[in-house]
């Protein structure tokens, strides 16, 4: 056990509240009876060694682009010995979950499409649920416009005054006619469409740096129209409310895995489970005082929390 991770643990509930709002601190504060700021740092460390299902963002988190990120091989033997279950939520949407076991295996992972929980997939549970009946534009790449297809929606690339519902994914084979054609059903005042969106993300980690991510296509299209979507991905609780309800496990033994504040630690957040921030995409060490979602635990990297679980 070492002590700078003693300081990780529980420096950063009290560096955090004197930025809150007093909305926010009412809330830690109600959230003290069960995990809270001022639990000793022995007992949380071991909220950490209870932890059964891990709930694991991919890019930033355990891989950039296929590059494995040091820790994870180990972590996820970790989880296997135990029992556990390891669930990759991401807010990817650019790939399906048969891409996904593709990837996976290629770098090494064993996977399986049950592992997977992508804001595309939970959109397509959602759409499959909400939207059966109605006519659905979609930008998005060919392979998650064939999936839709697949559970029966009815989808199109084209404007149509039929269109019922806008939907904007990580489209990363994106032209500026698809998005000519999302701002004229989004502008067009004869008929009430419903704009919704896999995630929120503004950015993609990649291997050279960031890409424009699901979010910064919406912006650009609201830009234009004075619009805004409704996100279904991180940070809405979706993600992580469903792998629970699929696996069984509590949200006491459910860890979230991440490195973006704003939609991996705020996701876990607002499903009521622990959270715990890697710096080895997005966020930064000095990103965390300021914070405005309560971040439980935060490590380098999933290398210094498979460390300290096992210490
Ligand atoms: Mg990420």
């Amino acid at each position: 056990m070492n002590t700078e991770n003693d300081a990780r643990i529980c420096e950063q509930n009290s560096r955090q509240t004197s930025k809150q709002t007093n909305e926010q601190a009412d809330k830690q504060v109600n959230r003290q009876g069960n995990a809270g700021m001022n639990m000793a740092v022995n007992s949380k460390r071991e909220h950490l060694k209870n932890k059964k299902l891990f709930l694991f963002d991919i890019d930033g988190t355990i891989a950039l682009s296929e590059d494995v990120i040091e820790g994870t091989f180990e972590l996820l033997s970790y989880i296997r010995e135990i029992g556990g279950r390891a669930i990759y939520i991401t807010n990817n949407s650019s790939k399906s979950t048969a891409d996904y076991v593709k990837k996976f295996r290629r770098m090494g992972i064993e996977a399986f499409p049950e592992d997977f929980v992508t804001a595309g997939s939970y959109t397509l549970s959602y759409l499959t649920g909400k939207h059966q009946e109605d006519l659905i534009f979609v930008m998005a790449t060919a392979s998650y416009l064939a999936e839709l297809r697949k559970m029966g929606l009815q989808v199109t690339e084209r404007f149509s005054e039929d269109v019922d519902v806008v939907l904007t994914a990580f489209d990363t084979e994106l032209t500026y006619e698809k998005i000519e054609e999302a701002c004229r059903l989004l502008m067009d005042d004869t008929k009430e469409r419903i704009w919704l969106a896999t995630n929120a993300d503004l950015r993609c980690p990649v291997d050279f740096g960031m890409i424009p991510d699901c979010g910064s296509i919406c912006n650009m299209i609201s830009a234009a129209t004075d619009r805004k979507p409704v996100y279904l991905g991180k940070p809405s609780p979706g993600l992580v409310e469903y792998s629970m309800k699929v696996t069984g496990f509590t949200k006491e033994e459910t860890l979230v895995v991440g490195d973006r504040i704003y939609t991996d630690i705020a996701c876990g957040e607002n499903a009521g489970v622990e959270t715990c921030l890697v710096f080895t995409g997005e966020a930064k060490a000095e990103d965390v005082p300021g914070a405005s979602n309560r971040i439980d635990f935060y490590f380098d990297s999933v290398k210094e929390l498979y460390e300290e679980i096992v210490s």
